[in-house]
């Protein structure tokens, strides 16, 4: 059996210490993972993220990074791909200095584009400049594009393969709610369909890829276009649900790292390690 671990997007609901003592307070309650939100922009300083790294490796939770919101890379204005580099590139520094592992980013959106190939590829182009830029820099992050939750964004199963595909160090971060989303309720439906991505980047990026396979799972709401909002697991009226993906990890056998983005944020996070749990009893 692969390892799950769980955890949660930023600060645990009602912790009110510092963030570095967020893995302490995470691994008291059963809890092995934490993505650092630098969604609003990076400002961590270089001590209190390094001692950030420490507290992590110390209490054995796996520690990766959300890159600010505001990254446009298919942008045909290349004064908004050069800004979205640099938050991206400040991403990348400052999980090199807590040694994240990913780095976790929407990478565009289709508009001003003449096709959605041609948004990808002003994506890649982009990410291949900034990789070579930190080549040497840093050592510890890898590129984590995830799928996105609206069409209007690049962020199919697809595009995100395809865009680590084309780079050194690049691994995917599926969010199957947003896969939800995007489909308008369409996708993850049944344990098939899951284990069929899975298996999907473990041929194409290889097995790498899936150890761990970088992941966000919450409800969510959607409409025309997809995303609306995230919800928590006990609203009924939403999907995706989680049964099915924890059954589609547990028979592959994958090591995942599940980021909750639901609204209670640690305490689902313990809802889906308890349900992971019974199901792997089954
Ligand atoms: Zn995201």
């Amino acid at each position: 059996m692969g390892r799950l671990r769980f955890g949660p997007a930023g600060k645990p609901l009602g912790f009110k210490g510092a963030m570095e003592r967020v893995p302490e307070y995470l691994a008291s309650l059963g809890l092995d993972a934490l993505e650092y939100e630098a969604v609003r922009g990076v400002r961590i300083s270089e001590t209190k993220a390094r001692r950030l790294g420490e507290e992590a490796r110390k209490y054995d939770v796996k520690l990766s990074m959300h890159a600010p919101y505001y990254i446009n890379l298919a942008s045909p204005d290349d004064s908004v791909v050069e800004r979205s580099l640099g938050r991206l590139r400040d991403a990348m520094i400052a999980s090199d200095w807590m040694g994240a592992y990913a780095v976790v980013f929407h990478p565009g959106y289709y508009k001003g584009n003449e096709t959605p190939r041609q948004a990808l590829e002003r994506v890649v182009r982009a990410l291949q400049a900034l990789e070579e830029e930190l080549e040497g820099k840093v050592s510890t992050p890898e590129l984590a594009p995830e799928t996105t939750g609206k069409s209007s964004q690049v962020g199919s199963v697809e595009e995100v393969i395809e865009i680590c595909r084309n780079l050194k160090r690049c691994r995917p971060a599926v969010d199957w709610a947003h896969l939800h989303a995007r489909s308008e309720g369409a996708f993850v439906r049944s344990v098939d369909e899951v284990i069929g991505v899975i298996e999907q980047i473990e041929r194409e990026l290889g097995s790498r890829a899936v150890r761990p396979l970088h992941t966000h799972f919450s409800k969510i709401e959607y409409g025309r276009g997809g995303e609306r909002e995230h919800h928590t697991l006990a609203e009924e009226e939403y999907g995706p649900d989680w049964r099915i993906v924890c059954r589609a990890y547990l028979e592959t056998g994958i090591d995942a790292v599940i980021i909750s983005e639901s609204p209670i944020l640690d305490k689902d996070a313990l809802v889906m390690k308890r349900i992971c749990e019974e199901e792997s009893k089954r």
